[in-house]
């Protein structure tokens, strides 16, 4: 892996902070965008912006087929069986809202029980308790030991015929850990319960194969794999797509419509009412290519060596304390030192020019359980050095000597 050449390809590294170079480390929130996905874009726009499908002229006939040539290029990176299994949402929220809404039209019923686990992000926690107050069902959760791991020993009670789907983050966003998904789905699996994986932190770090995993709905956004923001997917087997009610009302999801009544499109189409996103599709699709020309095992690889060296180097930061010690982790480091309150260790960081984030991360309940307000947290792209850790870590401990 040439880290110079990935480096030159992603502009954004170029910029100043304060007159210093800047050090991003919160790519969990959001990844910068390589040349070739900016490109991708703007071609859209200089070259064949159309509105796309049914378009009987050339430029929309263009158009349509970078979309849907995006839509296998998704197919493809996590190796789904059918392209129409590919559903283009806004990203991981819209595509568990979708879920969520669409899956209690059709299935969920007062007194069912739906399984999250305690890392959950916000955005797969708040759709399934807005159908708590609208349809009386039950949210139920994985609890989590101190190292941030799901303890799995009830899951026979947790999963049982109540349960009418779990939920869960294939890595949490909060600590890193790479939760025991395959596991999971075999479990519920077991009494033909179908299971949804938050991937929004995983596609960007390791390889997902969801015809291997198994799993039921796979959803994840596209700008933390490099994309442009506005664009994620929701991928579910053909099989429960098409047993679910539409979500949005409106052009494209439609067959015939008329006063008497609607037929709804098939799939993908049912699911996209509405001019799709097709530059962040497109966008989406060229970050995949770029993802797929260095080899998500490479940077798999190299995303763990950054994490263990920048565990290593923090560790010698006197009251540093790390929460997420799982055996299995992905590019996120989660601290406090001390009694500082993280946000003023962020903001002098901010101040040297090394971009972390701060606070709950949207993951309340499981600050709640350290009983923490918040960490700071460190999150790698393939972009990232070990200079850019040991500034990092160089700058925390100077901070940490400030406060004493
Ligand atoms: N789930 C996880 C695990 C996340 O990390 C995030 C983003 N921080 C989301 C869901 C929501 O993603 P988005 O804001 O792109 O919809």
């Amino acid at each position: 892996m040439n880290i110079e050449q990935i480096r030159a390809d992603f502009p954004i590294l170029q910029e100043t902070v304060y007159g210093k170079p800047l050090v991003y480390l919160d790519n969990a929130a959001t990844t910068h965008k390589p040349q070739q996905v900016i490109d991708a874009v703007s071609e859209v726009y200089l070259k064949y912006n159309s509105n796309i499908h049914r378009g009987v002229h050339h430029l929309s006939n263009v158009c349509t087929q970078a979309h849907e040539e995006a839509r296998i290029k998704v197919q493809q990176f996590i190796n789904a069986q059918h392209s129409h299994e590919v559903i283009f949402t806004r990203g991981t929220t819209e595509s568990i809202n979708l879920l969520a809404s669409s899956f209690a039209d059709t299935f969920l019923n007062a007194g069912d029980e739906i399984l999250v686990s305690q890392l959950e992000h916000h955005s797969n926690i708040v759709p399934w308790q807005l159908l708590e107050k609208k349809k009386g069902v039950i949210l139920k959760y994985i609890p989590i030991n101190q190292a941030g791991e799901l303890i799995l020993d009830n899951i026979d009670e947790l999963i049982n015929d109540r349960t009418k789907l779990v939920a869960v983050a294939h890595i949490s966003n909060a600590l890193g850990t790479v939760n025991p998904i395959k596991t999971i789905i075999q479990q519920a699996h077991s009494k033909n319960i179908p299971v949804m994986i938050d991937g929004a932190q995983a596609v960007q770090h390791v390889k997902v194969d969801v015809q291997e995993l198994d799993c039921d709905f796979y959803v994840f956004s596209g700008h933390k794999l490099y994309a442009p923001t506005g664009i994620g997917v929701l991928y579910g087997k053909e099989e429960w797509l098409n047993k679910l009610e539409p979500y949005h009302g409106g052009g494209e999801m439609i067959k015939t419509v008329s006063f008497e009544g609607t037929t709804f499109n098939e799939l993908p189409f049912k699911f996209e009412a509405g001019t799709p996103d097709f530059s962040g599709s497109v966008g989406l699709g060229a970050a995949i290519d770029y993802v797929n020309n260095i080899g998500i095992d490479v940077i798999a690889q190299y995303e763990h060596e950054l994490l263990s060296y920048a565990t290593q180097q923090l560790s010698s930061i006197p009251n540093i304390r790390f929460f997420g010690t799982a055996a299995e982790k992905a590019s996120v480091i989660s601290f406090l030192i001390g009694e500082i309150h993280p946000f003023d260790i962020g903001t002098m960081l901010d101040r040297m020019g090394i971009a972390v984030r701060t606070g709950h991360h949207c993951a309340q309940p499981l600050m709640q359980y350290y009983n923490i307000p918040g960490t700071l947290r460190a999150s790698f792209a393939i972009y990232n050095t070990k200079e850019e850790i040991d500034k990092l870590t160089e700058a925390t401990e100077r901070i940490a000597q400030l406060f004493g």
